[in-house]
């Protein structure tokens, strides 16, 4: 009888039988109860595939604006294939579609619906939701750069269909007969040239009529075509009927569009669709299995893998021969090859392509493949890729992920021209900000950034001379001695804006004096998104080298500790208001550690270098499990396309990248019992940590492979090998393991014994 009943339910309730899945576990809703003054993570509930061309989102937001969907709107208006990357850069080549009964309404707010919760599902490849006001079910789902589509109306009810083309240049061509929609818009927030469009092009499998076009708030009732700023195409449809629709994107043309429609969808229905997205998530998620973790904790970490597989998105199309192209937004041409985009580096070099490195090592050789292509066609490396170059944060991480994947074994791209991109960087000047290293004239001839010659100069400062580890590493590596001698001495320019007296990283003069009144908690001025507090930290590549500026191990930690001792106050700076990544580490409770922004990322396991990783341990876990969480208010600032997330899906693992482009990752505290890793080699990695528990997160033993492990980090070869990382974790510091400095994890200066 309850086999009966259990497998009588399978069949009523195919949802059910299909939501054993990791894609299920997947929630594309966490991080969306945000807004422009607190981040729970500004995320949208993207349908996508990993890394795909186009997304596909249900928009609550006023048309253009970032905020594309908040958990707290209870209207949406609009079904939108995006590109956006962070609601601060905006969104490009974005179009919408919004179906609506009765009469056809061009005015966004006129045309919202309210909906339910309860009618609402949010997955990686499938949204569904039922629109109140028009009693019509939209569903979503996609392939890499194609949108399916199926809007069910109710009987009896006049049915129309709006098409949005956004602003910025817009064309749309109506062509009933055969069941088609063409068209293209221009919108971007910058990063693209005159010719760039995202060309769409909709076959619907049902029959239409011309309902009307406009431009603006008339709808002109006998157009079929229409190019203007932007335009509106209303269809309308028989009523109580399904209506699905296949949608194309090209950055190419529409011919190309057409192309990638007849490659990624073709004939095939909705359902097919869906489940091939489906099975491709499955695939990805897999790659991590976690034992003992709780179903919140099970959504958490799978979202996070979510996030981390959506940027940055791929940008090349395949002709109908096969052949790989792209537009570039970098010289409005189109080219053979690979491009990427939509990335900013400055967040997601810290983590995220460490962790392409370990799971998924092609996609990062073709990523970095994409942005060499980007510095051929431009020029430069991008700084922030949105798409093209855009003026935004500071640092020239691309170096970082090239000689990350290179110490790793991943070369599958143009080492040379890589090399040859990266010595530009660190040479050449340019005030473009865009690309290029802003103020590399005085950091060249002074040894730092002068503060009052260029703003946020200390934090600039910190992260070119990261950056200048970064090409050293590469100068060694192709054996270039005089270009390592010259950026390993660079390496070294975090000093130089070391101020003992204050025992902080500060501001300085061109004079060589230092800024005036040093206050450690405001915000901006030489600084970037942050404080003296946070930026005193940023020296990735030698944190030895910090340990001995701060006066040794004890006053290090002792340093360190008072980072979380600290009231969160601040000062709002140069900004004149507070920023929300202000307020957000406020609500962080964890002092002046501020986790809703990057720079402090790498900072909870740098214990870990001065003798006390049990203090690491300790606060590792505590952010894992106060600061993430499996809901809409799930994160504690901006995702920022992977990392915040990325530093989850380490952390949770039980390890950390503190230093990306060396082979090396720092111990932290595992948050489950078992976490195998599923190499793209064939091999397993497992982080098996036995008696973990709540209050268990402490490391009482290491053992590698059945060998004691004295160290409190792993090598990547470690990792990718294959093998056990075996832990016993309990509810007390065990002081003896990691005390010893030879167990601390790698630093320059004491590489190099300098
Ligand atoms: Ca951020």
């Amino acid at each position: 009888m309850q086999r009966l009943l259990f497998s009588t339910l399978l069949v009523l309730l195919p949802w059910i039988s299909q939501s054993a899945g990791l894609a299920d576990r997947v929630n594309p809703l966490l991080g969306t109860d945000s807004k422009r003054s607190f981040s729970h993570g500004n995320t949208y509930p993207a349908v996508a595939t990993p890394f795909a061309m186009t997304f596909w989102t249900p928009q609550t937001g006023e048309p253009g604006d970032g905020w594309i969907y908040t958990y707290q709107q209870p209207f949406i208006n609009a079904f939108k294939a995006t590109h956006q990357p962070s609601p601060w850069m905006g969104d490009y080549g974005d179009f919408s579609l919004m179906p609506m009964t009765g009469q056809p309404q061009i005015d966004w707010r006129a045309r919202a619906s309210s909906f339910q919760r309860s009618n609402e599902i949010s997955k990686p490849y499938y949204y569904a939701v039922t629109l109140d006001k028009y009693k019509t079910k939209v569903e979503m789902t996609s392939t890499t750069r194609c949108g399916h589509l199926r809007i069910t109306f109710p009987p009896s009810q006049p049915a129309y269909l709006s098409v949005h083309a956004h602003p910025r240049g817009a064309y749309i061509r109506l062509r009933p007969q055969e069941k088609k929609v063409c068209g293209f818009t221009r919108a971007n927030n910058g990063g693209a040239p005159e010719n760039f469009a995202c060309y769409f092009v909709m076959i619907f499998d049902q029959p239409f009529s011309c309902a009307g076009m406009s431009a603006d708030s008339l709808l002109h009732q006998d157009s079929q075509e229409m190019a203007a700023d932007q335009v509106f195409a209303f269809l309308r449809f028989a009523s109580g009927q399904s209506v699905t629709v296949r949608i194309a994107t090209s950055f190419i043309s529409l011919e190309q569009a057409e192309q990638n429609l007849a490659a990624e969808i073709g004939d095939r229905s909705f359902a097919a669709t869906r489940n091939r997205s489906r099975a491709l998530w499955e695939k990805e998620l897999q790659r991590i299995e976690i034992q003992g973790a709780s179903t919140d904790q099970e959504i958490t970490f799978y979202t996070a893998l979510y996030r981390v597989l959506l940027f940055p998105r791929i940008w090349y199309e395949f002709d109908a021969q096969g052949r790989m192209l792209h537009f570039s937004p970098y010289d409005g041409q189109v080219h053979a090859g690979e491009l990427y985009a939509d990335n900013g580096f400055w967040d997601t070099f810290r983590a995220v392509y460490p962790f392409f490195t370990i799971l998924f090592p092609d996609r990062d050789a073709e990523i970095i493949r994409g942005w060499i292509n980007a510095y051929r066609e431009g020029g430069w490396f991008p700084k922030w890729s949105s798409p093209g170059y855009r003026d935004c944060m500071i640092g020239t991480h691309v170096e970082s992920l090239v000689a990350d994947a290179y110490c790793k074994g991943i070369r599958e791209f143009d080492v040379q021209t890589a090399y040859e991109a990266m010595l530009k960087d660190g040479t050449q000047l340019t005030d473009q900000g865009g690309y290029g290293r802003t103020g590399l004239a005085d950091y060249m001839r002074l040894g730092y950034v002068a503060c009052d010659k260029t703003r946020e100069a200390t934090a600039r400062t910190l992260e070119y001379a990261y950056d200048d580890f970064c090409i050293a590493q590469m100068a060694r590596a192709l054996n270039k001695p005089q270009d390592e001698e010259i950026f390993s001495n660079r390496s070294f320019n975090y000093r130089h804006v070391w101020d003992p007296s204050v025992a902080m990283m500060r501001g300085r003069l061109a004079d060589g004096s230092w800024g005036p009144d040093f206050d450690p908690f405001e915000w901006g001025g030489p600084f970037t998104e942050g404080s003296a507090w946070h930026y005193t930290w940023s020296v990735l590549h030698d944190i030895d080298g910090l340990i001995r500026l701060m006066g040794g191990r004890e006053a290090f930690c002792c340093k360190l500790d008072s980072l979380f001792l600290l009231p969160p106050k601040f000062s709002v700076g140069h900004y004149r208001r507070e920023i929300h990544e202000m307020t957000e580490m406020v609500a962080c409770k964890m002092g002046q550690y501020a986790h809703g922004n990057q720079p402090v990322h790498h900072v909870l396991y740098l214990y870990a270098y001065a003798g006390q990783p049990w203090k690491t341990q300790k606060w590792v876990r505590h952010a894992c499990t106060t600061l993430y969480g499996p809901g809409p208010d799930g994160l504690c600032g901006d995702e920022d396309n992977g990392q915040t997330s990325a530093w989850y899906l380490f952390s949770a693992m039980g390890f950390y990248p503190v230093t990306p482009g060396t082979p090396t990752y720092v111990l932290g505290s595992p948050l489950f019992k078992k976490v195998t890793l599923h190499l793209k080699n064939g091999k397993t990695f497992t982080v098996q940590a036995d008696e973990n528990a709540a209050q268990n997160v402490y490391i009482q033993s290491v053992r590698l492979n059945g060998a004691a492990h004295a160290h409190t980090w792993l090598s990547h070869a470690d990792i990718v090998k294959g093998g056990i990382l075996h832990l016993r974790m309990g509810n007390q510091p065990n002081t003896r393991f990691g005390g010893d400095p030879q167990a601390a994890p790698y630093s320059f200066s004491r590489a190099e014994g300098r």
